[in-house]
């Protein structure tokens, strides 16, 4: 790498007010992780937690729920409010339980009100395949097969995602609508507040999804009056494989009338006494379903106080240096050799989105030299500098690597397992 792009780095390293931020988690030896965006690193903390959520539950087992420290009964509450000072969010807004998809299936029982002929979801092209999949299943659940029922807006020529085709999409046949905050195949990050904005001028209820940017942007949840959203806490969050997945209702909708109902929603008073009729929390909480995971809930809870010293302003801050300084090394040293950069510079999220005709290949060299990047259906290679973990180096070191196999054409003998370009 050039003298020039190792001195751009140090000086970045040197000025970065979360130098010390990445060496609170542990590396894999010998592998640049630029994957942070699928399952973010185990941080020193989360593994801590756990291991003292091990030894309690060693030694006082079931008086574990009450005696513990912090009492499991309750810590549900204690970690999504942290998760929540992350997204601009008020206690009793988040709630932690199930996978994102439960999540999501409960948000839309929860949410979904058809009205006359007003009965359709709308989704993006681009959605998450989980995403889509539940808000079919849930139609189809509710009004038999009819595919009508779900409003796909497609992407563009350029792979982006338009506002204005959202907003023309959404006509009075839409009821509800599950949007990406950041689209996970392409980093582009949609203008939320906006979209949200014009959707709710025609009536339309938008749960958004936030796995691709809860830990990385700085939300404002409530202030922006966000009605919905759901998210994963193993990216950005660092909460560890399959940790809870995360719901946010703002407080304008309590009390909730949850569409799926478990004791673990009651009230905290009166959960024990076990009433035959459903008494729900007032709050997000009443959106539990049943018994959380505690071990999971341990390692969210320490990588998420870790987190929250950081501070989420200051990790936008460093995202935003690490993507421009990729970005910036990417079209120096690439650009010519055949990848395209897909990531819109002014419209981006975490990570950032090249194309090539034989991304598979290329993404399937990186791997082989110990680059952990990722391919995305059909062309698509993600490379993630998160701001928890990256450090600047890690960007020109990747760069570096992959100049080489597009120079050196080193992708080919991949083809055999990937098969031919995509055009
Ligand atoms: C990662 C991700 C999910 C994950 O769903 P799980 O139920 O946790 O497996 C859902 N939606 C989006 C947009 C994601 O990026």
């Amino acid at each position: 790498m050039n003298a020039f792009w190792e001195k751009q780095a140090e000086d970045l390293e040197r000025r970065d007010p979360l130098n010390w931020l990445p060496d609170q988690y542990h590396h894999p030896k010998d592998l640049l992780y630029l994957d942070g965006n699928s399952l973010g690193l185990m941080s020193f903390r989360a593994k801590d937690r756990v291991l003292a959520a091990l030894d309690d539950w060693a030694n006082l087992a079931v008086m574990g729920w009450t005696d513990a420290n912090p009492p499991w009964f309750t810590w549900v509450e204690e970690v999504a409010d942290t998760v929540g000072s992350l997204l601009g969010a008020v206690p009793g807004e988040i709630t932690l339980g199930a996978s994102t998809t439960v999540m999501l299936h409960q948000l839309l029982a929860t949410f979904y009100q058809a009205q006359g002929p007003r009965r359709k979801i709308l989704v993006d092209g681009l959605a998450f395949p989980t995403d889509r999949y539940a808000a079919a299943s849930f139609l189809e659940g509710r009004w038999g097969p009819s595919p009508d029922n779900l409003v796909v807006v497609n992407p563009r020529a350029d792979r982006l995602i338009y506002a204005d085709d959202i907003v023309k999409a959404a006509d009075s046949s839409v009821a509800l609508a599950v949007l990406p905050s950041v689209v996970f195949s392409t980093g582009q990050a949609l203008p939320m507040v906006d979209i949200q904005e014009q959707l709710r001028a025609r009536d339309i209820l938008t749960i958004w999804d936030l796995s691709h940017s809860a830990g990385l942007l700085p939300h404002q949840l409530h202030h922006h009056d966000v009605d919905a959203a759901v998210f994963c806490t193993y990216k950005y969050l660092g909460g560890g494989p399959g940790s809870p997945g995360a719901l946010f209702v703002h407080q304008r909708h309590w009390p909730i009338t949850p569409g799926l109902a478990g004791w673990w929603g009651s009230s905290n008073e009166r959960q024990f006494a076990m009433p035959e009729r459903f008494e729900s929390a007032v709050d997000a909480h009443a959106l539990q379903l049943g018994t959380p995971s505690i071990l999971a809930l341990a390692s969210l809870a320490g990588s998420t106080q870790l987190l929250a010293e950081a501070g989420i302003e200051m990790l936008y801050r460093r995202s935003q240096a690490l993507v421009g300084f990729l970005a910036r090394v990417i079209d120096d040293q690439v650009s010519g050799l055949g990848a395209t950069m897909i990531t819109p510079a002014r419209q981006g999220g975490g990570h950032i989105t090249i194309s090539h005709p034989y991304g598979q290949a290329v993404s399937a060299a990186l791997r082989a030299r110990g680059v952990i990047s990722d391919f995305r259906a059909p062309d698509m290679i993600r490379l993630a500098p998160v701001p928890q973990t990256t450090r600047f180096r890690d960007c020109l070191a990747a760069v570096d690597v992959l100049r080489e196999i597009l120079e050196t054409k080193a992708w080919q003998p991949f083809t055999t397992q990937t098969g031919g370009p995509v055009t």
